[in-house]
């Protein structure tokens, strides 16, 4: 049996949200996938491989953020607490105006795939302007990315005449569709007030015909259904569904205001939802009727949105808040329980934006994206339950990161990129 990579003698979780630890274990992969894994007294013999003794880590699936804008890495802490109108227009859109380039895109791009395989992200569902570049950086990374050009209905980066943006989404989809094994191209139109009626309908058929996903912001703030210019139905999400943009590969991000007729429809039409619960909670938008959708049985992914927003791209961080803020009013300690918060950040994220199964898990025949954390440290002793993470984990735990097979980080070094250099060409464009 060819074995490319074995990790022996670690806590195995091979499905997360389940309760079950093998202790110890071993994970074995060929190429991209896994080959075999189980208890160590399973372990096959490596004749030419590597092998890394996992003793003291948790092997688990690696973290999947469901929604994020890379290249806003530049923008980190550049406007805080505000809300979402005030800083987008007051901060954010002049601030893209007069920095947004493809140097920019990359650069910045690099920096955030970086503090993302650091926290232990192994995919990211990205949407932007000027997308190859951030399909570039995750790539040369080594970043599993869904990476969707953005549609929108003003002059933005790479699409000046906003009539040639679909345009611009096609050539995006023709360059990389099939092209990387880490890349899976898609179309993010922003949202249904910054895209007109047609240009969304334009959009979803691209998208369609590429057989890709589309992404949109939905229901975001209370008052988004007064922003959208010619509403077709009293709310954002009763809007896209009267237009016949919701289907199972479609993926609604934050969905804060959708009401029980719109949670109907998400239902019905088989949509994904992506929760961004701190960048909701920051940019004081409320909070998405998460347990709700939970219960009818919603497909959900987390997601940690851009770093302007958050303003950290680590999702340990993310799955500790998404469980304890919906734990508070009405107040229900079941509401979203740290398994759940766990499977939504890796198995369940991976299956709404539109990776096919044998993502998320750690079982034969699926991708080889997994990481290990240091369980020595004090914050994760003694380990009760598979869930440690949620609550007690955080990003610096990680210690090594296999994406697609290939170890990209190995006792917290990244070996792909030079991440001083990334680091110094950030603070260039940053003016510092
Ligand atoms: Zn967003």
């Amino acid at each position: 049996m060819k074995i490319d990579l074995l990790i022996t003698n670690c806590v195995l979780l091979p499905v997360p949200g389940a309760e079950t630890l093998i202790d110890p274990g071993f994970v074995a992969a060929c190429g991209s996938h896994i080959l075999q894994s189980g208890p160590m007294s399973e372990c096959p013999t490596v004749e030419f491989g590597t092998v890394l003794d996992g003793q003291g880590q948790l092997a688990m699936p690696g973290l999947v953020n469901g929604h994020c804008h890379a290249p806003m890495t530049l923008f980190r802490g550049l406007a805080d607490d505000l809300d979402l109108t005030t800083w987008l227009h007051g901060h954010i859109f002049p601030a893209e105006a007069r920095t947004v380039c493809p140097e920019m895109v990359y650069w910045c791009s690099k920096l955030a795939a970086a503090e993302m395989l650091l926290s232990g992200t192994t995919t990211v569902a990205d949407g932007y302007f000027l997308e190859d570049e951030v399909a570039r950086a995750c790539a040369e990374t080594g970043l599993r990315c869904v990476a969707a050009q953005a549609v929108i209905d003003f002059p933005a980066p790479g699409a000046e005449d906003p009539r040639k943006n679909i345009e611009v989404a096609e050539r995006f989809l023709a360059r990389w569709q099939g092209r990387h094994p880490l890349i899976s191209p898609a179309v993010f139109a922003h949202s249904p007030y910054a895209c007109g009626n047609d240009t969304l309908l334009r959009a979803k058929a691209l998208a369609r015909r590429r057989n890709v996903p589309f992404f949109i912001h939905a229901a975001e703030t209370r008052d988004e259904a007064g922003m959208i210019a010619e509403p077709l139905a009293p709310t954002p999400i009763g809007h896209l569904a009267h237009l016949g943009l919701l289907d199972r590969d479609t993926v609604c991000v934050h969905c804060v205001w959708a009401d029980e007729q719109d949670l109907d429809l998400l239902a019905q039409s088989g949509a994904g939802v992506v929760t961004c619960p701190q960048s909701n909670a920051k940019l004081a938008s409320g909070r998405a009727p998460l347990a709700a959708m939970l219960q009818r049985n919603l497909r959900v992914g987390l997601g940690a949105d851009g770093a302007a927003s958050n303003n950290s791209l680590d999702l340990f961080r993310e799955m500790d808040f998404v469980a304890k803020a919906h734990k508070v009013q009405p107040n229900n300690a079941v509401a979203v329980p740290a398994a759940r918060a766990l499977q939504l950040a890796t198995s369940g994220g991976a299956e709404v934006i539109g990776l096919s199964a044998g993502h998320g898990t750690l079982t034969a025949g699926s991708v080889a994206d997994l990481i290990l954390i240091d369980l020595a440290q004090p914050h994760l002793q003694p380990l009760h339950r598979s869930r440690l993470p949620v609550y007690s984990g955080c990003a610096a735990d990680v210690r090594t990161v296999v994406v697609n097979g290939r170890v990209v980080i190995h006792n917290r070094r990244l070996l792909t990129i030079d991440l001083q250099e990334t680091c110094a060409q950030v603070r260039r464009l940053a003016g510092q």
